[in-house]
């Protein structure tokens, strides 16, 4: 098995975890119900994206 070679030093240990923090995921209103919804992303409430409708909504 592959062992290190040397320990990890508090530097480099911080180094590699400064990529590891996890983000707010984004939210836009949409422009057509108000509703909040992913940029990028059809509307899951009224089914519109781009100012016209691309799925029906149900119910
Ligand atoms: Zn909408």
């Amino acid at each position: 098995m592959a062992v290190p070679k040397r320990k990890t030093s508090p530097s480099r240990r911080g180094m590699r975890r400064s990529h590891d923090s996890l983000t707010v995921a984004a939210f836009q209103e949409c422009s057509n119900c108000g509703e909040l919804k992913r940029p990028h992303n059809l509307c899951a409430a009224c089914g519109h994206y781009n100012g016209r409708e691309i799925v029906s909504a149900e119910g």
